[in-house]
């Protein structure tokens, strides 16, 4: 890619990409490259207006989306490992891979601990627990901890904000990391347990907003930067990642 001091970039945010613009005196032709699982460059030639610049971004949407969708895959593969019980078995905790260790307890109830450098299951041997039934313990444990930190997260975001939902529900969405609905519930994704802690209070962040904007206009982005400075790194943390997210444990 030729840059030249005539060039200008814009930048246009949506869920799904970033999508970095170029307008350049040296380009004669209009082009999309999808540069990595999370950007796409459109160039363009200095006489071609932005609006018919996008109109041809727009006839290769799906085309665009292929591409991400492959190299997502291929990162996701890359990436995540088989659930494992053996001792050598990882897990993803605030946006770090931790050993995950099954330890033998005396207690008959199985309890999951986080630590700061592990997490574990204690579980007494004599329950015969096959990896079936651990990977549900492993869930459950796994949720509960979302939604405390989510009601905590809630709760300290909903005050600084000045804003209170009218209630919480955590659960594991497909498509969206967390909604706000009419009636002011949020609902948030256990998976954002797996995310760096800022990640998740972004996303807190952004649906609090949601009360006070029920849009996605200026005024709403407008807002979350005040309340987060600096988000678009944890969007585009979720833009990379989100797939990874949905890849360990996946939905049942
Ligand atoms: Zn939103």
């Amino acid at each position: 890619m030729s840059e030249t001091p005539a060039s200008t970039q814009f930048e246009l945010f949506n869920e799904d990409y970033r999508l970095v613009e170029r307008r350049s005196a040296r380009s004669r032709h209009l082009r999309v490259e999808v540069r990595s699982a999370s950007e796409v460059r459109l160039v363009y030639p200095r006489w071609v207006a932005r609006a018919q610049a996008l109109a041809f971004l727009r006839e290769r949407e799906g085309w665009v989306r292929e591409k991400l969708a492959e190299l997502r895959q291929v990162q996701a593969q890359r990436q995540v490992p088989e659930l494992r019980w053996d001792g050598q078995g990882e897990l993803l905790f605030h946006g770090r891979r931790l050993p995950l260790r099954l330890v033998p307890a005396s207690g008959l109830r199985p309890q999951l601990r986080f630590e700061p450098e592990s997490v574990s299951l204690f579980a007494a041997p004599q329950l015969g627990l096959q990896p079936r039934h651990l990977e549900l313990i492993l869930r459950r444990g796994l949720l509960q901890r979302a939604r405390q930190e989510a009601k905590q997260l809630l709760e300290d975001e909903g005050r600084r904000l000045g804003v209170q939902a009218a209630g919480l529900r955590v659960n594991d969405p497909r498509t969206q990391w967390g909604s706000c609905n009419p009636g002011g519930l949020i609902c948030l994704s256990w998976r954002l347990l797996m995310a760096p802690p800022e990640v998740f209070r972004y996303v807190v962040v952004h649906e609090l907003c949601h009360l006070v904007h029920r849009n996605h206009s200026p005024r709403f982005w407008a807002l979350v930067e005040r309340q987060m400075p600096g988000h678009d790194e944890q969007r585009a943390w979720l833009r990379e990642n989100g797939g990874l997210l949905q890849d360990w444990l996946p939905k049942e």
